[in-house]
């Protein structure tokens, strides 16, 4: 399959179009309802307060809506938002200028979070706890810090990896969410709507089928839909069917649960090489010539929630059900863990 579709490294009339696909408040946001429910209570609360809202951090893989949920807090707050990311903030004078530039009220987005450097990180604390950043003046013995208060601001915080970030800088966040990946029934709702603004004839069962292939992720149900779209155009009549659909995510190498090439790669490395595993994370990096925080971050997490991967104290492990979704005969010994897994 098309890596593309995966990764997010392509961003041209992608980036624009999932532009116009983002949804703008809390009741289009599709899914994730744990989250609507306490952000609109404490969106609701901070508004009659007249306050800023408390720094939050979500977390979850790529593609799950981080991003838009921070858009949609700042449009419910009725305030503009700054959008940059911990790999674009390389000292700590480019935080120190972004933070004195807002306005009261406004949302700073950083996605990547846990990318910061440790120096950069330790702006952002004072500027979390007290809505202040000290600047240092001149240098040698001379140089003295003065304090710059700074208005209050929501800081949004977005990550992959939770478990990377540091814990004093996870500690200044009022609010942890943790996204979860979406149901099929979810996925096509928001399929629905996106085919809707897209202009797009899709049936109930070819926007499912869809659906099902999308790994739980709405990035990637609105780039399928595109790519089958483009193949209804072409083949099909123009209208996505359930038929249509199927064809097009097949020549796209996606199978019935989403799995692409990548996925069947891990998972085949495991087996042939590895018996199945206990395999540690750089060593099916190296085998697969996959990066290792992809595969951490993008691939695991779908096959984790499929049940097909374990992770155990030795390494990865494949699941019997994964054996069978690759038609492939587990050896009876060699896969000890997952047996001892199974068992407790
Ligand atoms: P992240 O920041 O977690 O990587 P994004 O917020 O950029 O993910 O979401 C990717 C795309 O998926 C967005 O363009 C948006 O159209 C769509 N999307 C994400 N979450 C939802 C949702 N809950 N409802 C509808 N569309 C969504």
């Amino acid at each position: 399959m098309d890596d593309r579709l995966m990764n997010g490294s392509f961003m041209t009339e992608d980036s624009s179009v999932e532009q116009t696909l983002r949804p703008k408040t809390l009741r289009e946001y599709v899914g994730q309802q744990a989250i609507k429910d306490s952000l609109g209570i404490y969106i609701q609360a901070a508004l009659s307060r007249h306050d800023a809202l408390d720094h939050m951090l979500l977390y979850g893989p790529p593609g799950l809506g981080k991003t838009t949920l921070a858009c949609i807090v700042a449009s419910e707050m009725g305030q503009s938002i700054r959008v940059t990311s911990g790999p674009a903030i390389e000292r700590p004078g480019d935080l120190a200028s972004i933070l004195s530039n807002l306005n009261a009220g406004d949302v700073l987005f950083i996605d990547e979070i846990h990318r910061l450097s440790r120096q950069v990180e330790e702006v952002l604390y004072p500027a979390m706890e007290d809505y202040a950043i000290d600047i240092m003046i001149g240098k040698g013995p001379t140089a003295r810090s003065i304090r710059v208060d700074l208005p209050k601001f929501t800081l949004v915080g977005a990550t992959t990896r939770a478990g990377q970030l540091s814990a004093p800088l996870r500690d200044r966040f009022g609010m942890l969410f943790r996204l979860e990946m979406y149901t099929p029934a979810e996925l096509a709702g928001i399929i629905e709507r996106s085919a809707g603004i897209l202009g797009v004839d899709a049936e109930p069962d070819g926007i499912l089928e869809i659906a099902r292939r999308s790994r739980g992720t709405p990035r990637i149900a609105n780039r399928m839909l595109k790519r089958v779209r483009d193949y209804a155009q072409v083949r099909g009549g123009g209208q996505i069917t359930r038929a249509v659909a199927r064809e097009a995510l097949e020549m796209l190498d996606v199978d019935e649960l989403g799995l692409d090439r990548v996925d069947r790669n891990v998972l085949g490395c495991m087996m042939d090489k590895f018996g199945g595993g206990p395999v540690g994370l750089d060593t099916l990096a190296a085998t697969t010539g996959e990066d290792a925080v992809t595969i951490e971050d993008v691939y695991e997490p779908y096959l984790m929630q499929l049940g097909f991967i374990m992770r155990t104290p030795r390494g990865r492990v494949c699941t019997p059900a994964a054996w069978q979704h690759m038609n492939k005969q587990m050896p009876s010994s060699g896969t000890a863990d997952t047996q001892l897994r199974m068992d407790i």
